[in-house]
């Protein structure tokens, strides 16, 4: 027998610029606030971000995972893009039908709604079964947990057991609600800061488990390993970190669509030059990107998510 290679995935979270106003307090622009039309929102990481994604993903020989805020889908230029990534033979996971980033603290029934509406848009959009769930902002709850196995999803991938970037999450909500501009962000329970970092079986209050599969850290430290950090770090910290990759079984590499667009070509709107990756130009982001997942794709045996959790 062949000795293993080390386990990975790669995922991209599809979260539209209406959500980033969210998180950075920016009225006028808040996602579900009254009046906001999702026939209307601004698709660019959808027609910019995942065509480059795709391309990536193609060089890099890479299956990857896509988790879809069902409510964009009331574009037609949304739906396209979808089915580019499933005719690529991408998986297709559900990131809830609103992306509340309160979901977790929703009344039950609120939280099922979201979670049956997302899952029924997603199967009659894709033709398949949407077996997995990622929460919007990583926040689960006993209820959020229950909820997501309730609806027939087998698996999730909402904990980032990284204590700096919780502590650096909880930071920044501290300071925009200093500044008058609360953000729509949760701060998570220390014991979550600290979990599991490989997958293993989460049990649910009712004593079924459901199949968690965390978002990447490296071992030790628990530097974050993803998109975001991957872009602050650059080509010397992908170098620098690259053997400790190498070798750590479990690199859930969670990619945002917004980290492969570029300000200004694909003229996003400036408010949001807050956003680290808005910061690199796409001239420096590709390569990059690019870089890693073929480095990954080198090192370890790259599956879906939802391939590794059928394993568990
Ligand atoms: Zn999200």
């Amino acid at each position: 027998m062949t000795p293993s290679r080390p386990r990975a995935a790669v995922n991209v979270d599809i979260d539209g610029l209406y959500l980033y106003d969210r998180i950075h307090g920016h009225a006028g622009g808040s996602g579900n606030a009254a009046g906001f039309d999702p026939a209307a929102h601004d698709p660019t990481v959808w027609t910019r971000g995942i065509p480059r994604f795709l391309d990536a993903f193609a060089q890099a020989g890479i299956q990857a995972t896509f988790f879809v805020v069902a409510q964009d889908l009331a574009q037609a230029d949304v739906r396209a893009v979808l089915k580019d990534c499933v005719a690529a033979g991408h998986e297709i996971g559900s990131h809830s039908f609103t992306h509340p980033y309160n979901l977790s603290r929703l009344a039950p029934d609120a939280i099922g709604e979201e979670l049956v509406r997302a899952r029924h848009t997603l199967q009659d959009a894709t033709g398949q079964a949407v077996l997995g769930f990622r929460a919007p902002g990583y926040v689960l709850s006993d209820a959020l947990r229950t909820a997501i196995a309730d609806v027939g999803h087998t698996w999730d991938s909402s904990r980032f057991p990284c204590p700096p970037y919780q502590l650096a999450k909880a930071t920044f909500i501290q300071a925009y609600k200093l500044l008058g501009r609360p953000s729509g962000s949760l701060i998570e329970p220390v014991g979550v800061w600290v979990g599991p970092r490989k997958p293993y079986r989460d049990r649910l209050p009712d004593g079924r488990t459901l199949v968690e599969l965390p978002v990447g850290v490296l071992p030790g430290m628990r530097v974050p390993f993803i998109g975001t950090s991957v872009l602050m770090w650059g080509e010397a910290g992908r170098r620098v970190l690259a053997p400790v990759v190498a070798r750590s079984d479990w690199m859930n590499f969670e990619c945002h669509a917004i980290d492969l667009t570029d300000h200004a070509g694909d003229g996003i709107p400036d408010r949001l030059k807050t956003q680290p990756d808005q910061r690199v130009p796409l001239a420096k982001k590709g390569p990059l990107f690019q870089k890693v997942l073929s480095d990954l794709a080198r090192t370890h045996d790259v599956r879906t998510l939802g391939a590794w959790a059928a394993t568990l």
